[in-house]
């Protein structure tokens, strides 16, 4: 146990908790951090990220979803479960685009390997998925997702964190229930 004697607040973000979809998410973020990241465990890029994360939240410049969306691959990225979508994940041969994601080797598949253990999805979130995957997370506020697409990929996103985490993040639930949305299970 370590004891803190001093600290100073450099900012509080405290104008995030006036708005019930930016509180929601900035604590889906830090949820996302607490359950990927191991304790005492330091990585700086993935700060970095967090935090500009929390500074487009605050300015309203960004869609929350696809931040959400680019922060997700981040995590996994960050802590070894990144996807891999340039190459098929069974072959390794490279892969334009796919309609196929493995979940036990969390990629993308190519037509002639066999689609097992995965999930489907259409050419167009692959392709999107594979651009978000490589994007800076500074550049999200410049990026438009059609909503079938996004809900398409969070579904799947929300399924390789479920999966690969020992526990699932709950902040959004009570967001996605009130919004009446499917949820993202
Ligand atoms: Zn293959």
């Amino acid at each position: 146990m370590y004891t803190l004697n001093e600290g100073e607040i450099i900012d509080s973000f405290q104008n995030m908790l006036s708005d019930l979809e930016t509180i929601t998410y900035g604590s889906y973020f830090c949820e996302l951090v607490d359950i990927a990241i191991q304790e005492e465990e330091s990585n700086r890029q993935l700060f970095k990220e967090f935090v500009t994360s929390f500074y487009l939240m605050r300015n309203n410049v960004v869609d929350l979803e696809t931040l959400s969306v680019i922060f997700e691959l981040k995590i996994l990225k960050a802590t070894g479960y990144g996807l891999n979508l340039d190459k098929c994940c069974i072959c390794k041969r490279k892969l334009k685009s796919s309609n196929y994601m493995s979940l036990q080797y969390i990629g993308g598949v190519c037509d002639t390997c066999e689609k097992i253990k995965g999930i489907p999805i259409s050419y167009g979130g692959y392709n999107i998925l594979k651009y978000l995957n490589n994007i800076q997370i500074d550049k999200s506020y410049r990026i438009i997702i059609p909503e079938n697409l996004k809900y398409e990929i969070r579904r799947i996103l929300t399924t390789i964190i479920s999966q690969n985490y020992f526990r699932k993040p709950k902040s959004l639930e009570t967001l996605n229930f009130i919004k009446g949305s499917e949820n993202y299970e």
